[in-house]
């Protein structure tokens, strides 16, 4: 492992920040680098002195603030607190959580300070001024094997302490805080925490950041010289497709477990199908994470095959057989894994959104790799069964994962929008984002894939009138995120005004064949998925002013959503009884979208004999109707308000005299 410490940059965040910025500095380098820390693992802290208001100097541990990731940490993200405190704390018989958590922040000096880190005593107890930590995986490889503890003297001699498992928090504190500073010597660099990770020291940031790099090389070559670096598994299948029907059967079953709708990933990884094939993967996978810290996003262990009611039940017995002896009394968390290794469809992450599914995707893949390898230098040990249930059920760590106040609305539920990516589709995809879902979107522009960002959307270009293209949609977007529970359908196209007359027949066809046809497909294929949703499913279509009030010069397009709007009645009758709600939106006069520009506008406004301004305004409320008014109601037609609803059609366009 190479260090990525570049003095151009050092300098700038020592400039901007002092010490403190290059304690910055040096734990976004950590947290650049997968193999040492995964979203929010690992910590890092720096002593300072400091003068207070009164003038007095005082000693502050300025420690990573829980919430905080390595990679993107800034100095607001550490939290300054009294180090004598925290030192004279570590000498107590006992403290609770609830008592650490309130020392630890009833000694900060900044009252707007996040909470300090759990291992905030770890930190204050060494002697060093700069600590950086990591569950780095070459070193958690070494330690994950029958003789760890005897490897690891092997390679790093008495430049580490060496401390057996302790689960984290004050007990671990206390642990070390003992060996400190008998069992250092002028070699020591560092701390191995057995099954855990590795802690580096220094005088300086780059001293302790360079220290870190070393001993990570060190295990890396190790691992290297014993022929268990590059370990590969024999290349297994493609999976079978289609799957979508049986990834959404899988997935309402696993939200009925959790409770709530869960996003389920399936990962077309070659590696991840490797390994659930791999013939020992019952013994090697079955024992549990690689460090304690995923214990929390991953469960103990994973769910091999598509078994999960069993999983469950597991899960379920071994709670009821631990739980009585835990210190604290618990409720049980969801039962259902979070991570499948199914022989077929390979590695499948579960999690609350799509965010969290990725994340437990990232650390299975490093997970993989430390198994192979441990398994290679000579078996995989992971900790005992009792051990990961402590750190699971540990109040600290369920408190990582819990957000403020309710999450949004259509958290862990699937929304797929059609003509995504301008206008009103495209104020859908950030509508239905915003209230928590994860979106699919389909256009046949290219902009679609941009139309939003970040892991809860896909934009996928394609041509809703091709069947199999539109398949293939289906396909890519519910493997990403697991079903379809609600539909939006609105793309359409709007041709130029003609006269019956002068109406030729692929003009016609061509209407129809995407107001109508395309959405009549996607329907019926839609179907199967909506029916799995675990809230039921829900489908907003577009329709139009024109169906209830036509104009002159619009045949196809008033014929094509007019008949849309029988295909939706017929649906509200035909699905409500597989829990799936039917309603339409009639938006009219919606001047923000790639239909009207500036030219429509005042060649119409014209017409009429007014201004653009109020030509927008033509209608009863004198309100101008935009993409965004008509995407919030698309969307809170999908939620628990219209939970009553189906067959319904609401006009979005401030009044019409024709409609009212
Ligand atoms: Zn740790």
């Amino acid at each position: 492992m190479r260090s990525l410490w570049n003095d151009e940059e050092a300098a700038r965040f020592e400039r901007e920040g002092g010490e403190l910025g290059l304690r910055v500095y040096t734990s976004r380098l950590l947290g650049r680098e997968p193999e040492l820390v995964l979203h929010g693992g690992g910590n890092t802290s720096v002593k300072l002195r400091e003068r207070n208001l009164l003038g007095e100097e005082e000693d502050i541990l300025y420690v990573k603030g829980s919430g905080w990731d390595l990679a993107d940490i800034d100095a607001e993200g550490f939290a300054p607190v009294r180090l004598e405190h925290l030192v004279r704390l570590a000498s107590l018989e006992r403290l609770s959580d609830p008592e650490m958590v309130n020392e630890l922040k009833t000694h900060c000096t900044r009252a707007g300070a996040p909470t300090p880190s759990v291992e905030a005593i770890l930190h204050a107890v060494l002697p060093h001024r700069y600590v950086d930590h990591t569950h780095a995986d070459a070193v958690v490889t070494v330690t994950n094997t029958p003789d760890g503890e005897a490897r690891v003297r092997e390679i790093y001699g008495d430049r580490v302490v060496v401390v057996p498992y302790v689960m984290p928090g004050f007990d671990l504190a206390r642990e070390v805080a003992r060996r400190f500073p008998a069992e250092a010597g002028p070699q020591t660099m560092g701390m191995v925490l057995l099954q855990h990770g590795i802690f580096s020291f220094g005088e300086t940031a780059r001293e302790s950041y360079e220290r870190m790099i070393e001993l990570v090389t060190l295990a890396e070559e190790h691992l290297r010289s014993r022929r268990a670096w590059s370990v590969g598994l024999p290349e297994a299948p493609p999976p079978p497709s289609p799957i979508r029907k049986e990834v959404a059967a899988l997935r309402r079953r696993l939200s009925r477990l959790a409770g709530r709708p869960m996003i389920l990933a399936v990962h077309d990884d070659p590696k991840g199908r490797a390994f659930a094939r791999h013939p020992e993967v019952g013994r090697i996978a079955r024992q549990g994470p690689i460090t304690p810290d995923h214990v929390i996003r991953t469960k103990p262990l994973p769910c091999l095959g598509r078994d999960v009611e069993a999983f469950a039940r597991d899960y379920q017995a071994y709670f009821h057989e631990h739980a009585p002896q835990a210190r604290e009394p618990k409720t049980m968390l969801d039962p259902a894994p979070r991570v499948i290794l199914d022989p077929e469809w390979g590695l499948c992450t579960v999690g609350r959104s799509p965010k969290d599914a990725a994340i437990v995707r990232d650390i299975y893949e490093h997970t993989i790799d430390v198994i192979l390898r441990a398994e290679a230098l000579g078996g995989y040990r992971a900790l005992p069964m009792r051990d990961l249930f402590d750190m699971e059920y540990w109040d600290l760590e369920q408190a990582k994962l819990k957000r403020a106040g309710e999450p949004p609305v259509f958290t862990g539920e699937v929304a797929l929008v059609t003509g995504a990516a301008s206008g009103i589709g495209r104020a859908c995809v950030q509508a239905l984002l915003r209230r928590g879902a994860a979106v699919i979107g389909l256009d046949r522009d290219e902009g679609v894939r941009e139309a939003a960002s970040g892991p809860a959307y896909r934009g996928l270009v394609c041509d809703l009138t091709d069947a199999g293209a539109l398949e293939q949609a289906l396909e890519a977007g519910v493997r990403a995120f697991g079903g379809l529970d609600m539909l939006v359908l609105n793309a359409g196209v709007f041709p130029p005004g003609r006269r019956i007359a002068e109406l030729d027949e692929a003009e016609w066809r061509r209407v129809l064949a995407v107001n109508l046809d395309a959405n009549l497909n996607l329907m019926r294929e839609a179907h199967p998925l909506l029916r799995e949703a675990p809230r039921g499913g829900r489908v907003v279509v577009m329709g139009s002013k024109n169906v209830p009030a036509p104009g002159p010069g619009a045949a196809a397009y008033s014929a094509s959503k007019a008949a849309l709007q029988q295909l939706a009645r017929v649906a509200a009758l035909e699905w409500g009884s597989d829990g799936i709600r039917v309603n339409t939106l009639h938006p009219h006069a919606v001047f923000d979208t790639a239909l009207w520009t500036e030219e429509v506008l005042r060649a119409r406004a014209a017409h009429y004999g007014v201004s653009v301004e109020a030509y927008k305004r033509r209608n009863l409320l004198e309100v101008e109707v935009t993409s965004r008014d008509v995407a919030e109601l698309a969307a809170e037609l999908c939620g628990p308000l219209f939970r009553c609803t189906t067959g319904a059609q609401i006009p979005v366009d401030g009044g019409n005299e024709r409609v009212v």
